[in-house]
């Protein structure tokens, strides 16, 4: 009697509760295999195909297209006997046959690619185009990770993306689907199916594609084919006994030295053909499995395509009789030759081992099986790049050999960049034909590395050490000999021992250099964040503009990084209360100032304008919450992971944060950087602390909650914040007295420019020097402010609060900097011009660093340690820093005034003019102040610009320009400024310093 099964309707998801049918793929009486579909189905999410696991002959009744059947109800039946097309209508089937539900598809499947020989699976990074999307010839539609690296999916078929589509993350074999095209956007499958991470989309696509659903749209590898020679007179193998093989391929057999007896056959009749011979050659897959396998006991989990590839490369090279030979190299010389030309070290040692290689070609040759040596004269060589991810990248520096070296450098910062990130193409990481490995930057003193096949040597260095840095080749001993090796390390050690003749001249490389810094500096391409499974692999301590640029540059990168910041904005200090705040009140006291010149140039009635403080308020923070609102959106836009709470470390890899509600919690992390900036210092003055609870006193970090302007204000300090506010108040019509305890304000501004600024500011409010403030005391309102000036007089000061603009002090007590090695220099964090701390994976920028205290200082450090992380040397040059005062005149500086460079053993000279005889200050009735042009004699270098006058804000940008580009006098002499505008005066000055050199050097 026949046996049946019922084909029932399977669940696919918790929510379904029925299906319909909507075609059916067999008709009673067809033969059924393992595997087949028999219908389509509608679910509550996508059409799905109806396989069945059960040989047999489809039988009826079928259910109707189009009717619905519950879940566990019978779709149709399959029975064991051909013939029996329909089962009785009495008879109840209890054996169900197996089903399972497959995603079904229309359309032309867009297949995994083969991006690489070795590569048989890859994974599915990211859908670029999203079902129903319009898709043109040529567009990438997905990215996806190979065995080397993560590349592009493009397709060439014209259509609409259609599902289902492999989830990110599925494992797809090469030759699968991923997704399909349709040519009808209303075909598109968009009902969301898509095939989960759980499942390998290679396990469960068993659908054939239709004949006429061929791939058309298999991306070509970029990487030739491999080839087979035909060439040399190797005579062809006898044919095997009792089998078929083409001449072409017993040819081939011969020269791969492949057994044709027991290959299997593929050409017509079981005909061996090349292909076949060319398939025998084991790949190195095979060689790593064919050795014993030693039982290792735990529940493996399978390997990434990556770490496979690794894995078998590794395995294929105990193929390789290997040897080694070290040689201790002095690269002071071409460490600093390599910095002066603008190249990093890498690059210098990647030419430096061309050229040595130039003299020792086998270095560059490759054993070929079968006993063949492919001698070559290209020099790609491969230099491991640590990704963002922890892993080695190889990508190959190609054409060594013949590119000069900016062009190598130029080649090098892009692959760097997209070896980071794994973005290679195969033609820059397949097939190198020696490869660099620089470990120096882990402070390996000596390694040696493994070639694998296709290279005859590979070459690593350790870190610098009391006798130069270790350079190790190892070497296949098929190609080279411990001579060859020998004879090319002594030419290699001369040639980067001596980079005059070849890299331009580096100067004598000092101490430093000779040092540490050297180790520091030929590691610098290599990103030294730590290798580890870390929460994230850097995180950066405080949100204002050194931990903002930081984190963007790290983010734009493709670095992924955490932002913890102790404020629900970003901005810092900088946007909510210093920079952008104090400005917004400026401006506002700008336009009451500015109307008092009104009368002069001819313009009546507007000589008496009345502060609104109310606007004046909304106003400030309109600007303060919008840009708070654009940067976190930008931030997060960016993928920046920003975090709102309070970070302190626990250890060198631990930040604990604690969030404004909730519980505290820790991250671990491989990189750090510290940004926390510095808030207001109030010195233990008697009184001055005790009345910030009140608000009779406030700092800078507090002046933002008053309700009005004072009446009278009292001012301890005279630095920039404590001059910008004191004018600010004073146009505000506030009455100011400022103390100072030394005998001048504005210590930290250039000498004649402060002086020129101080007769100004001492027209408008009282400045007191030499003062010693003795107590403070009152409450908000009613102020007292007690003080002796130089010559011990006392006096009271009456106001209704006093500011106290004593200056920043960096806080760290909170950090715990202590349990991760991060030193001090007194209050501010210790760190070297790259922005390293004391502990190698910490760094830190901004005010918590000391120096200049000022936002883009803070913004440009935070991106020299974001690109020192990402392994770009980078230095912070405080000789190319600016600033401006924001007083009226505008005070400001570029680079080094004449006794700062004095200092520095430079001889510079300046020269000034005054604003006074520029035609567009005239105008405008702004003739107070001067700028200034400081020049290095010797080369007419532009080393500073110093400002005094309004409009400096915007005047600077040439200033910084002049400075930043390495100007020189004659360059800005003959540049063209425009009239009349106040930028005529740096072409006068250039000029006048210019003649002024020429007198003196006739005399
Ligand atoms: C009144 C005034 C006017 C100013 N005007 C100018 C100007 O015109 N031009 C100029 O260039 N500079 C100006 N500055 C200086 C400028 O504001 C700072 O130099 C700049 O903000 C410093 O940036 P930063 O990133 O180092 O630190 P900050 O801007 O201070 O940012 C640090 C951030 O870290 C957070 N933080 C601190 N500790 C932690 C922690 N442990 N965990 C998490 N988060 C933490 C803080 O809350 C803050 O958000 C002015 C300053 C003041 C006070």
């Amino acid at each position: 009697m026949s046996q049946h099964y019922a084909i029932t309707m399977p669940q696919l998801s918790d929510t379904m509760t029925e299906g319909v049918v909507v075609t059916w793929e067999k008709q009673p009486g067809d033969r059924v295999e393992r595997g087949d579909i028999v219908a389509t189905v509608e679910t509550d999410k996508a059409i799905m195909d109806v396989e069945v696991f059960k040989a047999g002959y489809l039988a009826g009744p079928l259910a109707d297209v189009g009717a619905t059947i519950a879940v566990g109800a019978a779709l149709g039946y399959i029975t064991d006997t051909a013939g029996d097309v329909a089962i009785a209508a009495d008879e109840v089937v209890e054996e169900q046959a197996q089903t399972e539900m497959i995603p079904h598809h229309a359309g032309t499947p867009i297949v995994m690619p083969q991006l690489s020989d070795t590569m048989t699976e890859g994974v599915v990074v990211t859908w670029e185009k999203q079902p129903g999307d319009a898709i043109k010839r040529g567009d990438i539609v997905a990215t996806v990770e190979t065995d080397k690296a993560i590349m592009d999916v493009e397709v060439f078929q014209d259509g609409f993306l259609s599902g289902p589509i492999a989830d990110v993350g599925s494992v797809v074999e090469v030759g699968h689907p991923m997704g399909f095209i349709v040519d009808d956007a209303s075909k598109a499958n968009d009902t969301g199916v898509t095939i989960s991470s759980d499942h390998k989309v290679k396990d469960m696509h068993k659908v054939a594609p239709h004949a006429a659903d061929k791939p058309a749209n298999i991306p070509l590898p970029k990487t030739a084919p491999v080839q087979i020679s035909t060439a040399g007179k190797v005579p062809p193998v006898a044919r095997p006994a009792g089998r078929q093989a083409s001449p072409y391929a017993r040819k081939v057999a011969a020269q791969l030295g492949v057994n044709l007896a027991g290959l299997a056959g593929s050409g017509p009749a079981g005909v061996i053909v090349a292909a076949d011979v060319a398939r025998a050659r084991p790949s190195m897959a095979e060689v790593a499995h064919s050795l014993p396998q030693v039982d290792v006991p735990g529940q493996g989990r399978p390997m990434t395509s990556m770490e496979k590839a690794v894995s078998h490369a590794m395995t294929a090279s105990l193929t390789l009789p290997t040897f080694n030979v070290t040689t201790n190299i002095d690269i002071a010389a071409l460490t600093s030759a390599a910095k002066a030309n603008k190249v990093s070290v890498t690059v210098a040692i990647a030419k430096a081992c061309s050229l040595a290689m130039a003299k020792f070609p086998r270095m560059n040759w490759a054993y070929q099986p079968v006993d063949k040596l492919v001698e070559r004269g290209n020099h790609d060589f491969g230099v491991a790049v640590m990704s963002n991810d922890g892993g080695l990248v190889v990508p190959i520096l190609h054409g060594i050999e013949k590119k000069p070296l900016e062009a190598l450098q130029s080649d090098w910062t892009s692959l760097v960049e997209r070896a980071r990130v794994r973005k290679l193409s195969p033609s820059e990481y397949a097939n190198p034909t020696f490869t660099i490995s620089n470990m120096g930057m882990l402070g390996v003193s000596h390694f040696t590395a493994i070639p694998t096949p296709g290279i005859a040597a590979i070459l690593a260095i350790a870190a610098n050490g009391p006798q130069g840095t270790p350079f190790t080749i190892t070497g296949d001993h098929r190609v080279l000999n411990g001579a060859d090796v020998a004879l090319y390390l002594a030419t290699l050690k001369q040639t980067i021992e001596a980079p005059e003749s070849w890299l331009g001249a580096g100067g004598t490389a000092t101490a430093a250099e000779t040092g540490a810094g050297a180790a520091a500096a030929v590691s610098a391409p290599v990103s030294p964040i730590p290798e580890g499974n870390w929460d994230v692999p850097v995180v950066v301590v405080g949100g204002g503009p050194g931990g903002e640029d930081c984190a963007r540059d790290l983010a734009d990168h493709g670095i992924k990084v955490m932002m913890v910041n102790n404020e629900p904005f970003p901005g810092g200090e900088c946007l909510w209360r210093g920079c952008i705040p104090s400005k917004a009140w400026r401006a506002a006291a700008d336009n009451i100032r500015n109307r008092a010149h009104d009368a002069e140039m001819g313009v009546d009635g507007t000589n008496a304008p009345e502060l609104n403080w109310e606007q004046v308020e909304k106003h400030r923070r309109w600007v303060q919450t919008s840009r708070g609102e654009m940067a976190l959106k930008a931030d997060k836009g960016m993928k920046i992971d920003v975090r709102e709470g309070y970070g302190e470390f626990v250890d060198a890899h631990t930040l604990k944060i604690t969030p404004v509600e909730g519980q505290p919690y820790v991250v671990s992390f491989g990189a750090a950087v510290v940004a926390t900036g510095a808030p207001a210092f109030v010195p233990p003055i008697p009184g001055a602390r005790e009345n910030l609870a009140s608000g009779g006193v406030v700092t800078s970090d507090t002046i933002w909650n008053l309700a009005n302007p004072p009446k009278k204000l009292g001012i301890v300090g005279g630095g920039v914040i404590g001059v910008e506010m004191a004018q600010i108040f004073r146009d505000f019509g506030t009455e100011v007295l400022m103390l100072e305890r030394n005998d001048r304000i504005l210590a930290e501004i250039e000498d004649e420019i402060a002086k020129t600024l101080i007769a100004s500011l001492e027209k408008e409010i009282t400045v007191v020097t030499g003062a010693a403030i003795n107590e403070i005391s009152g409450t908000p309102g009613a102020m007292k402010l007690r003080y002796a000036n130089k010559e011990c007089v006392e006096s009271v000061f009456d106001c209704d609060i006093v500011l106290m603009a004593t200056g920043k002090r960096p806080d760290t007590s909170r950090l715990n900097l202590d349990k991760v090695g991060v030193e001090l220099d007194g209050a501010a964090i210790k760190v070297d011009t790259r922005c390293q701390t004391s502990a190698a994976n910490i760094y830190a920028v901004g005010d918590v660093i000391g120096g200049y205290m000022l936002a883009h200082t803070a913004a440009t450090q935070g991106r020299v340690a974001a690109s020192n992380l990402l392994g770009h040397a980078s230095e912070y040059d405080q000789d190319k820093d600016c600033g401006v005062t924001f007083s009226r005149p505008q005070a400001g500086f570029v680079g080094l005034s004449v006794a700062q460079a004095k200092a520095k053993g430079i001889d510079a000279v300046e020269a000034k003019m005054p604003m006074s005889i520029d035609a567009k200050a005239m105008i405008t009735g702004e003739t107070e102040g001067m700028i200034k042009l400081v020049a290095d004699k010797a080369s007419g270098r532009i080393i500073g610009v110093h400002f005094l006058a309004d409009h400096t804000d915007t005047l600077i940008g040439t200033g910084v320009m002049m400075v930043a580009g390495e100007m020189t006098l004659t360059q800005v002499a003959k540049a063209i400024f425009p009239h009349p505008t106040q930028t005529e005066l740096f072409g006068e000055l250039a000029r006048r310093l210019l003649n002024r050199l020429r007198r003196t050097a006739k005399k």
